[in-house]
């Protein structure tokens, strides 16, 4: 694939694009070349800033015949590498975010690929609705990210990932047509479904512009806990009796451990402590109903019946939003107050739900025997049964010692993982850093077909050739 732009092409790519469309200004660049953890940094021959679809058709199909490769980007938010471009040109989606409708009768917000997450939730709330797809990266994570990622967050328990919450998508497909399958329909079987296999695809399918996403009434009523309790599989016995106490309308079921909390304490400002004693695991917990006061009441009864009966130790009720948000910071940033104790190998993998816990200590044995020292942070949406599960260097350990161990230790997990009939990958994707180590773990028949599929819609491969089978 060729890496350096011929400078004809280079020509009519700026003029389709004009002022405004492209740059090579190392300084308008280096932002969209990092990855925010500064895991992976990009070159690029040119940024390509389309302002419309036709804009994106005509990049894409000027780059096709040239044969010259694309990195779609987002908000570049992504965990896994794939909007890094190694040598491609980078289309960023930054200029596309014109919200194209917005209908309460549909329940459907149609919303250009470079809108960021928190705008759709904004606009949601004008019409008296939501968007329930929450991730701590919504400043940033745009629309066309958060589908060619299906991304997941806190609210899957509920309302599914990504994948669920899309009607209808508009697309430019690797030969530079442009699909328009903006749909706002609940019910279309009429065969294989495009969107289906764009939502996901990473970017290697074609440059998602525009997404049709389903709408939802705003609850009557919210009511957000924090539990301390014993250990992982009192999480799992809690998380039962959430969905017997207040059926669909458990939202959000997040564990977190006492490690995690401590980072959090220590290296994020303004944070609290919310009970007064310390227990090695806690559980945020968020239920809602569509009757004032319901959420409350079950929550109420779902809490004294699990402290009577000794299933957690404590428990803090939310009284007020601030304090809501206040329980949420504890977990939003589990990332972040991990960050400066150094060197760390980052799983985010998934096994069925009742599995949570044998997981949690299989790998923590393995771990504890494998690199002795480590700190373990194991924290999550749980009760999807995905674990994000961090091993940081040992205190006072040398960064460069523990990042050599990175590939054999992150086997070993993922060797657990799949023999519990897990998911090496549970919601940020493959991207660059794991299309190879996922190849282990899916059968010979499946990467044929995936490729197969590949081949057909972009036989040159130049659409993000680097990520995926
Ligand atoms: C603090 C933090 C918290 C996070 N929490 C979560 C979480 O709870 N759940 C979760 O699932 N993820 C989470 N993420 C990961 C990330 O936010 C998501 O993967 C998000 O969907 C990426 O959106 P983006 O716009 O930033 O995409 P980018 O990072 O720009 O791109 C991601 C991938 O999508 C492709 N892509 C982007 N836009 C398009 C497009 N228009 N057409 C085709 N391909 C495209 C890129 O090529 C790349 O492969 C988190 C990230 C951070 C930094």
């Amino acid at each position: 694939m060729t890496k350096t732009v011929p400078a004809d092409v280079m020509s009519r790519l700026k003029a389709i694009l004009g002022e405004g469309g492209w740059s090579t200004d190392p300084a308008r660049l280096a932002p969209k070349l990092l990855e925010w953890r500064d895991r992976w940094t990009g070159v690029t021959p040119l940024l390509v800033l389309p302002k419309t679809t036709a804009e994106v058709s005509a990049v894409v199909g000027i780059c096709g015949q040239a044969g010259i490769a694309i990195t779609p980007q987002g908000g570049n938010t992504g965990l896994v590498g794939g909007q890094i471009p190694q040598g491609e040109i980078l289309l960023s989606t930054e200029r596309m975010r014109a919200i194209r409708d917005l209908d309460a009768f549909d329940d459907v917000i149609v919303a250009e690929a470079g809108l960021p997450l928190a705008a759709v939730h904004e606009a949601a709330l004008r019409v008296q609705r939501r968007f329930p797809l929450g991730l701590a990266s919504e400043g940033s994570a745009t629309v066309g990210g958060v589908v060619s990622t299906n991304a997941g967050g806190t609210a899957v328990l509920r309302f599914g990932p990504t994948r669920d919450l899309v009607l209808g998508l508009e697309a430019v497909l690797p030969n530079g047509e442009i699909w328009n399958g903006l749909k706002r329909l609940r019910k279309d079987n009429t065969g294989y479904d495009l969107k289906q296999l764009l939502i996901g695809a990473e970017g290697t399918l074609g440059v998602v512009t525009a997404a049709s996403l389903k709408l939802f009434p705003l609850p009557a009523s919210k009511a957000t806990a924090m539990v301390g309790l014993a250990n992982p599989q009192a999480a799992i016995n809690l998380l039962v009796q959430a969905k017997e106490a207040a059926g669909s309308g458990v939202e959000a079921f997040e564990l977190m451990g006492r490690r995690g909390l401590d980072f959090v304490l220590k290296n994020i400002p303004d944070q609290r402590d919310p009970l007064t004693g310390t227990h090695p695991w806690y559980v945020l917990i968020e239920l809602a109903a569509g009757t004032p006061g319901a959420a409350e009441t079950a929550m109420e009864r779902l809490l004294s019946k699990a402290l009577e009966s000794g299933l957690i130790a404590d428990a803090v009720v939310a009284q007020t939003v601030t304090q809501a948000k206040a329980l949420w910071s504890l977990r939003e940033n589990q990332s972040p107050g991990q960050k400066p104790e150094g060197a760390t190998w980052k799983h985010d993998v998934s096994v069925p739900v009742s599995q949570v816990a044998t997981f949690i200590d299989r790998a923590s044995e393995a771990m504890l025997a494998f690199a002795p020292g480590c700190r373990i942070t194991a924290f999550g949406h749980v009760g999807d049964g995905n674990i994000h599960y961090d091993v940081i260097r040992p205190d006072g350990g040398e960064d460069a010692v523990h990042s050599a161990k990175r590939e054999a230790g992150s086997r070993i997990v993922h060797d657990i993982v799949a023999d519990l009939g897990g998911s090496i990958s549970a919601e940020h994707g493959l991207g660059t850093m794991k299309t190879d180590e996922a190849r282990r773990y899916k059968s010979p028949v499946e990467i044929a077909a995936l490729t197969a599929i590949r081949q057909s819609l972009d036989p040159q491969r130049i659409m993000n050739p680097r990520v995926l089978f």
